[in-house]
């Protein structure tokens, strides 16, 4: 099958300038998710782009990444596994500190959602700096997940966060420039 063209979703992605504080432009995918036909191509193109690959789990970074990944998973046929913002999770857990810009935030992943030597690809809406995915890298490390691939929906080109993961497959359906 030939690649899924998404450059067409781009019209249904909402740009809120100054959201949530001055300065940022918040790129808004619910105008996306609530189109039945831009929300299964973005599926499509995802799972086009796995299959076969004979992925175990589809990892998903709260709270976007849960829109996202558990659709893929079902895709692939593989599990879903939530990488949830502090104290949310019940048993107990892993969890990675990494650096925003003012202060630092964490995310935590049971201990037992992965077996080592899992193929395991992360999910996240939108990449910006890398950081939030830099630090979820590192949950599937200590777990001893093998990384099959990192994607996103949306990816912020002009930050280079890509280049923080030379090493991996790195897969967004929609570039901004
Ligand atoms: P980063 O760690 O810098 O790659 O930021 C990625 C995370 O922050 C993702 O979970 C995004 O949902 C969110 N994010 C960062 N920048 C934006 C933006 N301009 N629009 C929407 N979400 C963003």
């Amino acid at each position: 099958l030939p690649p899924i063209d998404c450059e067409p979703l781009k019209a249904l992605v909402r740009t809120v300038p100054d959201f949530p504080k001055p300065g940022i432009l918040f790129y808004d995918i619910t105008t996306l998710l609530k189109d039945r036909k831009g929300f299964a191509e973005m599926i499509d193109a995802f799972a086009q782009h796995y299959i076969g690959s004979d992925v175990d789990l589809v990892l998903g970074i709260e709270a976007r990444g849960f829109i996202f990944g558990p659709a893929l998973a079902y895709r692939l046929n593989a599990g879903f596994v939530p990488v949830r913002k502090p104290r949310k999770l019940p048993a107990p857990t892993a969890k990675v500190t990494y650096d925003l810009e003012y202060g630092s935030d964490s995310l935590e992943i049971h201990v037992d959602a992965i077996e080592p030597g899992q193929k395991v690809i992360l999910v996240d809406d939108l990449l910006a700096t890398g950081g939030t995915m830099e630090a979820t890298i590192k949950l599937v490390q200590q777990l001893g997940g093998e990384i099959a691939g990192l994607a996103f929906a949306v990816e912020l080109d002009f930050l280079r966060g890509r280049e923080k993961f030379a090493h991996y497959d790195v897969f967004s359906l929609l570039h901004y420039d």
